[in-house]
């Protein structure tokens, strides 16, 4: 057993939101030391986020090949080598996983690989990857320990045809069949993915519609442009139970009152997921946490123990990666003595389906269940002249704003780069701009965001693209 330094702050867990927290830390000039028990990156630069984006854009590719005849190019057919395509995944990973690694170190960030768990108060035990057992002391500590995939509920859940997203991401083969349970975020990007791999894929969700935090018309108009491109939903359904049978998967499908069999190579569990406490010995000091163990934390992300704070997918909230960098810059800052916040109102979420799907701001759902006046416009892309020369111009943009057109209150793209798109009303939104200050905003010819510009200004009736049409 070895005793180190006393630190100003330990953080457990180098997901974005440890990793993030750490070197923000470090800028400040407190002492830091990062615990991370796997590989530094979390679950967004090794299973998440960074693994499926280089998975969708090898996806993209593949669409491009199949729509080539339209821009002209007759190629002769293509084949997807999916060795090469894990290589590629797992090269930016590791540059990027890299990088991050170099960066703790230019902070003075000090590193240790092992596994922690709370001994005491302000006191860590630490069992390093060789085994050693260390004590680390710190006048605060952050639980920045993340997220794990939740239990598929159904019979037959933990056969190895079931996989989750991690699994989804290691496939050396593409399955003829790809059954996906949940269309949330992380089942909707996979299912088209597969798609477009060349995978039958059938969907199957709880709730009545996909992606059912998001704003519900503009989910739809994406579930029809999946079933456009071959994917099957069953919405109001669910998984009961799961069997091997000839090296196959059997799932038992419950849906509008019958019960069907389907039968897949595998079974994608994207029920959603829950924080990660698994270990830490949380009540040596007594953190309180939910039944699901999500860590209660007030405004400076402190927990019910001073000293001790929890950011990122261990707290209720959106469980996304800017989110977690932002909650842990936001609670360095706070034990610094700043005032900053993160506004949970300016979330951008980021869907890489085809097409993409990004949203900011309240849905029209949620308007309408908090009472609030608004108002929506909307234009197409089919109107928009680069999104016809990419010939991807399938897609809507929806703004929602006060009936008096002072406040932007929600701002929902569906179609080409629609995630990168979304950065503009952000801006807008924590600009405070009103719609005639927006749509005043003059937009480079022929750019996507000209899509977004006339939505704007169909509010006003000066949207030029778009037929005149009625305000709710
Ligand atoms: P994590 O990234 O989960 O990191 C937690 C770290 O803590 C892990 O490395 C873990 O090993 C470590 N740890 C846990 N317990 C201990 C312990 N006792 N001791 C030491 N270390 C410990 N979000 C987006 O914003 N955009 C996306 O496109 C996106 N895509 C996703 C795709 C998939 C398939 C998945 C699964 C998630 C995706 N997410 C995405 C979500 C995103 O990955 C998470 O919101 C983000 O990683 C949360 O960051 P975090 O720092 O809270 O936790």
């Amino acid at each position: 057993m070895s005793e180190n330094n006393k630190q100003d702050l330990i953080v457990i867990g180098a997901g974005p939101g440890g990793y993030v927290a750490a070197i923000r830390a470090a800028q400040i000039g407190m002492t830091v030391r990062i615990i991370e028990k796997e590989t530094i990156g979390g679950t967004c630069l090794n299973v998440g986020c960074i693994p499926t984006k280089a998975l969708y854009a090898n996806a993209g590719t593949v669409n491009t090949f199949r729509n080539s005849a339209y821009h002209g190019i007759i190629s002769s057919g293509f084949e997807l080598d999916m060795k090469a395509v894990l290589r590629n995944k797992k090269k930016i990973v590791k540059q990027f996983t890299l990088g991050v690694k170099s960066l703790l170190k230019a902070n003075k960030v000090k590193t240790v690989i092992g596994t922690a768990k709370f001994f005491g108060l302000s006191e860590l035990e630490v069992e390093t990857a060789e085994g050693r057992i260390e004590r680390h002391t710190a006048d605060h500590i952050i639980i920045a320990t993340g997220s794990k995939s939740a239990a598929l509920p159904a019979n037959g859940a933990d056969l190895d045809v079931v996989i989750n997203s991690t699994g989804a991401l290691e496939l050396e083969t593409v399955p003829e069949h790809m059954l996906v349970v949940g269309a949330g975020v992380i089942g909707i990007e996979l299912a088209g993915i597969y798609r477009s791999f060349g995978s039958k894929v059938t969907v199957i969700e709880f709730m009545p519609n996909i992606l059912p935090n998001m704003d519900h018309e503009v989910a739809s108009k994406l579930q029809k442009e999946m079933e456009k491109a071959g994917i099957r939903f069953f919405l109001d359904s669910k998984v009961v139970s799961i069997e091997k049978k000839d090296g196959r998967a059997a799932a038992k499908i419950e849906s509008g009152g019958q019960t069907f069999e389907e039968t897949c190579d595998v079974v994608l569990n994207a029920t959603g997921r829950l924080p990660n406490i698994d270990g830490l010995n949380l009540e040596a000091l007594g953190i309180q946490h939910d039944r699901q163990g999500f860590i209660a934390v007030d405004e400076n992300y402190e927990t019910s123990v001073k000293g001790v704070y929890a950011i990122g997918d261990v707290i209720p909230g959106f469980m996304l990666a800017h989110v977690a960098s932002a909650e842990g810059i936001v609670a360095v800052e706070r034990i610094n003595g700043q005032d900053s916040e993160v506004d949970m109102n300016l979330i951008p979420q980021s869907v890489f389906s085809f097409p993409e799907f990004s949203s900011i701001g309240k849905t029209e759902e949620e308007l309408i269940a908090q009472n609030i006046d608004y108002i929506a416009s909307r234009s197409y892309f089919r109107g928009n002249g680069k999104a016809l020369t990419m010939h991807d111009a399938e897609g809507i943009i929806k703004v929602l704003a006060s009936p008096d057109l002072q406040t932007i209150l929600g701002v929902h793209i569906l179609g080409p780069h629609a995630n990168d798109l979304i950065a503009e009303s952000a801006a807008a939104m924590y600009s405070m701009l009103t719609i005639e200050e927006y749509a005043s905003i003059m937009r480079g010819h022929p750019t996507l965001s000209e899509a977004l510009a006339e939505a704007v200004e169909n509010f006003l009736g000066t949207a030029i693209h778009v037929p005149p049409q009625r305000k709710k």
